[in-house]
């Protein structure tokens, strides 16, 4: 009855892995971000989501709270909004390759997202199809509003993991979990993200692959955090293949990735000086 969890308790770990892929949602596996996609076409619109996620960048509004008005926004039934995304979402075209890697290599895929998880699983299941379930998710909760059921008008409002979270959802949290495992059993933990919420995830785990020209790197070079850059689950796949078949440590992988992204950084900075 204590407080400990117990390592049985841990999803990720009934396979007793080597490594576990923890990875963020909107944007990293999908295409579009479901919640800004909602938020600009059946919500506030774009001018105001957009301004909103500058405010929070820029530290004068918590994730928290301008996701909550954007959702407050929405006034279609829940599972409208859910079939709306289902219709418009796309996944990155090499995830389905990469999941089903992972499948067979006991690399357990978790979802860390800070959007809500039915509308994760919808999109997953309309996507990927059934194997969808043999992944984690962890995400927020919806729930119907005093007096109205889930399939009236303005008849939800997100539930957040962790209301005390500026984050709304604190992805460190799940992640500490795994890395405060002793170190004979830990796992090597993986991460991919391309926002703003992955940088106290980023922290926790062996190596980050954070999207290209999204405010996850900006951050990573400011904070100093090791990284290595990915387009799409293509070049995901091979880094954590070569990593998983020991053909790279992940030590070089966070290295190499880094140095790359700084050489690549270093000549744009010159061929803009010479065209000057
Ligand atoms: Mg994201």
């Amino acid at each position: 009855m204590g407080s400990t969890l117990a390592i049985s308790d841990l999803w990720a770990m009934k396979t007793n892995p080597k490594f576990i892929f923890f990875t963020d949602f909107d944007g990293t596996i999908t295409l579009q971000d479901s919640n800004d996609y909602m938020t600009d076409n059946i919500g506030y619109g774009p001018e105001k989501r957009k301004q909103a996620n500058r405010d929070t960048l820029e530290g004068r509004v918590a994730f928290r709270d301008t996701f909550q008005d954007m959702m407050d926004s929405i006034t279609l039934p829940y599972p409208e909004c859910i079939q709306f995304l289902v219709d418009h979402i796309q996944l990155d075209p090499h995830f389905k390759e990469f999941f089903e890697w992972s499948l067979q290599n006991n690399v357990p895929v978790v979802v860390l997202s800070g959007g809500m998880e039915p509308i994760i699983e919808a999109l997953f299941e309309a996507l990927i199809g059934p194997d969808a379930k043999k992944m984690q998710i962890i995400g927020n909760r919806v729930r119907a509003r005093p007096g109205k059921t889930l399939e009236e008008d303005r008849g939800w409002v997100i539930e957040f993991r962790h209301p005390e979270s500026g984050h709304g959802h604190d992805k460190s949290v799940a992640l500490r979990q795994y890395s405060s495992l002793p170190e004979d059993i830990r796992p090597t933990m993986f991460y991919a993200g391309d926002g703003v919420s992955d940088l106290s995830a980023a922290k926790e785990t062996d190596l980050l692959f954070a999207k290209k020209g999204k405010d996850l790197v900006s951050y990573c070079v400011r904070e100093n955090v090791p990284f290595t850059v990915f387009e799409d689950w293509s070049s995901i796949l091979a880094t954590t293949k070569d990593i998983v078949n020991g053909k790279i440590s992940v030590q070089d992988a966070a290295r190499q990735g880094h140095e790359a992204f700084m050489v690549g950084k270093t000549s744009l900075e010159h061929e803009t000086k010479t065209v000057k």
